[in-house]
Order: C-alpha cells, then sequence, then structure tokens
C-alpha cells in the first residue's frame, strides 16, 4: 500500500521535468523543478515544516501557540498547514499588492490575516515588518518564524532540495538556478550542490530589476515572492555566483509561455527564474544540465498574469496570448 499517514509527509520529493519549445536553440539540458506540487502549492511548504519543529524542540512554540509572520502568502500556506495539523494558531500579515486568491488560500487554511500598503518604507510603522513585529509582540505565546533570518529555512533546503537534485539528476547537474526572495532556497540548496559536487556546481541567482541582490535599490517590481529592498540573513551571497537581474515584462511573458507552450502552469518568479537560465545557457554546451527551480502554481495569479486587461494595464505587450473564440453564451 503506498498511503501518506498525513498531508505533511507529502512534502518535498518534487520531480524534474526537461524543457523542449522554450529552450528552442539551446545546446544545455533544461530542467524544471516542480515546487507546485507540494501540498500547499509552493516551496514554501519545506521550510515551515523544519521551522515548526526547531521551534518546538527549542521551546519557542507552544501548545495553543500562535504563529505570526510576515508573508508573501506561500510561507504562509506552508505553516497554516503544519500549524493546523499540530494545533496552532496563526496570524499572517501580507502586503496588499499579493492578489486576493493568495490570500483567500491562506484564510482556507485557518489562518487570520492583515493587509499592509506596499509603498511605505520597510521601518515605517504600517510596513508589514513593523505590524508583524507589533503583533508578535502583543500576542500572548506568539512566535515569529522570521523566515528572512531563521536558519532553518536555507537548512531545509541544505537538507532536502539540494539532495533531490543531485540524486534525481545523477549527479550531472551543472548549474542550478533559482530567484532569490529570502535567499533560503538558493543559499541551502546552492551549498549543498557545491558541496557535493566537489564545488564544480554553478549556482546562479535570479533576481526582478530593481532588487538589491542584482545591484539595485529596492525600486517597486510586480513579480511576487523574489527580490528585497535589505539584505535578509537567510541569504548567503558566498553560495552565489552570480545574480541575473530580469524584468517584470520578460519575466511575464516567460511565465505564459511555460504555460501555452509548455504545459507548466506556474507564478511569475518561475517565469523570471527560466529567464535568467535560459541567458546563462547561452554560454553553454550539450554536456551542460541546468536545473531551475520553480517555486509555485499559476493559479494564485489568474487574475494578474494571466489576464490581458491586467497585463495591457501595465504596458505588458508583449506576452503571448492565449484565444477566445467566441462565446456562444452572447
Ligand atoms: N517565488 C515565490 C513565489 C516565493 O513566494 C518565494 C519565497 N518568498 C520565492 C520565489 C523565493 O524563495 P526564497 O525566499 O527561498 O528566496
Amino acid at each position: 500500500m503506498k498511503i501518506a499517514d498525513t498531508i505533511l509527509d507529502l512534502i518535498g520529493d518534487t520531480p524534474l521535468v526537461r524543457l523542449h519549445k522554450v529552450t528552442e536553440g539551446v545546446a544545455a539540458t533544461v530542467l524544471v523543478k516542480l515546487e507546485y506540487l507540494n501540498p500547499g502549492g509552493s516551496s514554501k511548504d519545506r521550510i515551515a515544516t523544519r521551522i515548526i519543529d526547531a521551534a518546538e524542540r527549542d521551546g519557542l512554540l507552544l501548545p495553543g501557540g500562535t504563529i505570526v509572520e510576515p508573508t508573501s502568502g506561500n510561507t504562509g500556506v506552508g505553516l497554516a498547514l503544519v500549524a493546523q495539523q499540530r494545533g496552532y494558531r496563526c496570524v499572517f500579515v501580507l502586503p496588499d499588492k499579493v492578489g486576493e486568491d493568495k490570500r483567500n488560500v491562506l484564510t482556507a487554511y485557518g489562518a487570520e490575516i492583515v493587509v499592509t500598503p506596499t509603498s511605505v518604507a520597510p521601518d515605517h510603522p504600517d510596513s508589514y515588518y513593523s505590524v508583524s513585529d507589533r503583533l508578535a509582540r502583543e500576542i500572548p505565546g506568539a512566535f515569529k518564524p522570521n523566515q528572512y533570518a531563521n536558519p532553518n529555512g536555507p537548512l531545509s533546503h541544505y537538507e532536502t532540495t539540494g539532495p533531490e537534485i543531485w540524486r534525481d539528476t545523477d549527479g550531472t547537474v551543472t548549474h542550478f538556478v533559482a530567484g532569490v526572495g529570502t535567499g533560503g532556497t538558493i543559499t541551502g540548496t546552492g551549498r549543498y550542490l557545491r558541496e557535493v559536487s566537489g564545488d564544480t556546481v554553478r549556482i546562479i541567482g535570479a533576481d526582478p530589476e530593481g532588487s538589491v541582490y542584482s545591484g539595485g535599490t529596492g525600486r517597486p517590481y510586480l513579480v511576487e515572492g523574489v527580490g528585497e529592498d535589505f539584505w535578509p540573513a537567510a541569504y548567503d551571497p558566498a553560495v552565489v555566483h552570480e545574480v541575473i537581474a530580469v524584468s517584470d515584462a520578460d519575466s511575464f511573458a516567460m511565465t505564459r509561455r511555460l504555460a501555452l507552450e509548455e504545459g507548466i502552469l506556474v507564478g511569475g518568479s518561475s517565469g523570471m527564474a527560466v529567464v535568467a537560465a535560459l541567458r546563462a545557457a547561452e554560454k553553454l554546451t550539450a554536456a551542460d544540465t541546468v536545473v531551475v527551480l520553480l517555486p509555485d502554481g499559476g493559479r494564485g495569479y489568474l487574475g494578474k498574469i494571466f489576464n490581458d486587461g491586467w497585463m495591457r494595464s501595465y504596458g505588458f505587450t508583449n506576452a503571448p496570448a492565449g484565444h477566445t473564440v467566441g462565446n456562444l453564451l452572447e
């Protein structure tokens, strides 16, 4: 029999699949790792499990406790899943640029949400960092995972994502590409792949144009879950060989192509990571294998990246579109 005891036992062990159409003209093999197949729909299920395990072990989270975290949505889902299974309350703080679908998914799992303005500085009292700090102080028994600094975030990727990629490619991976948000994914996975390969795997970050990782000042961008206006402790720049900056327009155009041409419905940070991977792959040969991590699925972005009106309203007119062929109900 093949039966998981709880939903939490299905986290990780996500598959790799080869890209065919968007990679035309590229000599290297380009594989994507589908993190949307985690039960909560993103790579963040991995960090949630390890962060909560460690907090229980260290006595930071006691029975009846409350988890308080600023999150773009995916970390919230992971934490909500684990919290629900173990009887904790969750309060999540989100910037208002996060789509309604992503918000509703958190409340569906039983979490409470607080929405804050995107357009204020991190040290402003209404920023999502400040509001979550205040709630963590005020709510009795609160535990703030702080995914931006918690070492268990990168560690979860060091212990699971990295070994899975090495195992599933039989050690043939030569390049690893991931978007950088907290930096946990690239730091943990990258560190493992460098160590296990005798430091031959090259680690490439993908970043929205304007974010600090690629030399920006934090200028706003629309792609969600990646880029920062400060340097989080979860990110170790020493692990990363190169960071490639990608525009919103290119990220969203590729996100649509992945759905239309490869049958892979993912979020904007996945399109961004694939654009960076293809740029890196321009210089590579058939001997190279590039693994790109795709953090989440596209269902949370149907009203944005996959909506022609929304795309046009931001001037993204270069993106390929699907077709509506008449409406019989009209
Ligand atoms: N893409 C999405 C959609 C995310 O939610 C996140 C996490 N913030 C990332 C990419 C980046 O992952 P990390 O925080 O590990 O750098």
